[in-house]
């Protein structure tokens, strides 16, 4: 019930103002707007008006490579984000600051402790207009894991050592603050809302997306989401401007195919566009545990795969030498970027 009850003001707050207001301060873990605050809101509204809005090719145009910089050199700037540095704090600070400046969406934040590390994911929702469908059950959600570690170079003290995370997942944060931003200017075009999850815990092998996963699965009305697309690790490769498209299990096929379409109908140009089929949570991404519970999930990649000639590998994963400076491929970057979002947007539009 204490659960509900902070869900609920999230929810309130968003739909009694749509414009900035920002509930990340609330004390009270709050993952996601109840289906008891969507029901009382539907109740009080009009007909549906979703619109047609921008064309996607139109609105991923809008993303901006120097803000793309701008965020992952902000995020590599705090030191280091693994929990149990102090760093951390402040990166959770400047997306909590980043989001603020953003109109017309709700902020929430769940919380979850894995062996005494405090963990926090912030949750951002971009839903419909008045009168389409409000509650987040079946909403599409974009994920990029904030948290990093250096865990591969030899003696690394994670409290007090860097692990500046560049490309991983730098990238991905900041492409995921990129959509929030641009997603609040489309919210007249939404038939289904969008969850933009900043994961926390990843390196820790996916725990903040998975106890986040429980949460919405435990609740007294259990919440799914349609489709996860999870974008992690996109700025490195130096050689081509490829992705891996991971996708876990047979139930993620249509999603797999339609980011595969996507790809080519808005000319986004990830060349080659790689899928791979994950079975189990030995392919660590925030994406397993949504996926590995049946719901349709993808992701993003460059990490996975084999090295060949379009990808070399990112000898920096995972070590204090992730830096900005190796960050070389800003067209991959944006191209990552607009495939997500372009995918996305055209399942929320098409309700
Ligand atoms: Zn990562």
């Amino acid at each position: 019930m204490r659960i509900a009850a902070a869900l609920a003001v999230v929810f309130v707050v968003a739909a009694s103002c749509g414009g900035t207001r920002n509930a990340a301060s609330s004390s009270t873990p709050s993952p996601v707007p109840s289906p008891t605050a969507t029901a009382t809101s539907s109740a009080a509204t009009a007909t549906p008006t979703a619109a047609a809005g921008r064309s996607v090719e139109d609105v991923i145009a809008q993303i901006d490579e120097a803000k793309l910089v701008a965020h992952m050199n902000a995020l590599v700037a705090v030191g280091s984000r693994d929990p149990r540095n102090p760093g951390h704090e402040k990166a959770a600070q400047y997306l909590r600051d980043q989001l603020k400046l953003v109109s017309g969406i709700a902020t929430g934040m769940h919380q979850t402790v894995y062996q005494g590390i405090t963990l926090q994911n912030i949750l951002v929702t971009v839903s419909p207009p008045s009168g389409a469908q409000t509650s987040v059950d079946g909403a599409i959600l974009i994920c990029a894991h904030y948290d990093s570690t250096a865990s591969r170079t030899p003696g690394w003290r994670p409290a007090v050592d860097p692990a500046p995370g560049a490309d991983d997942n730098a990238t991905g944060t900041a492409a995921l603050l990129e959509m929030v931003r641009i997603l609040a200017g489309e919210r007249g075009s939404l038939r289904r809302p969008i969850v933009l999850a900043f994961f926390d815990g990843e390196e820790l092998f996916f725990k903040g997306s998975a106890a986040y996963q429980q949460t919405l699965a435990g609740l007294a009305q259990p919440i799914r989401f349609g489709d996860v697309i999870d974008i992690d690790m996109v700025g490195f490769n130096p050689t081509a401007d490829r992705l891996d498209l991971i996708w876990y299990t047979n139930g993620s096929a249509g999603l797999r195919d339609r980011v595969a379409a996507a790809n080519d109908r808005y000319k986004v140009g990830v060349t080659p566009l790689n899928p791979q089929l994950a079975t189990d949570a030995s392919t660590i991404l925030d994406a397993a545990p949504f996926g590995l519970a049946g719901i349709p999930a993808v992701a993003l990649v460059e990490r996975y795969g084999d090295p060949d000639a379009t990808y070399p590998g990112n000898p920096a994963f995972h070590t204090t030498q992730d830096t900005p400076e190796r960050v070389t491929n800003h067209r991959l970057w944006l191209k990552a970027a607009k495939l997500a979002l372009a995918t996305a947007l055209e399942i929320a539009r098409s309700g």
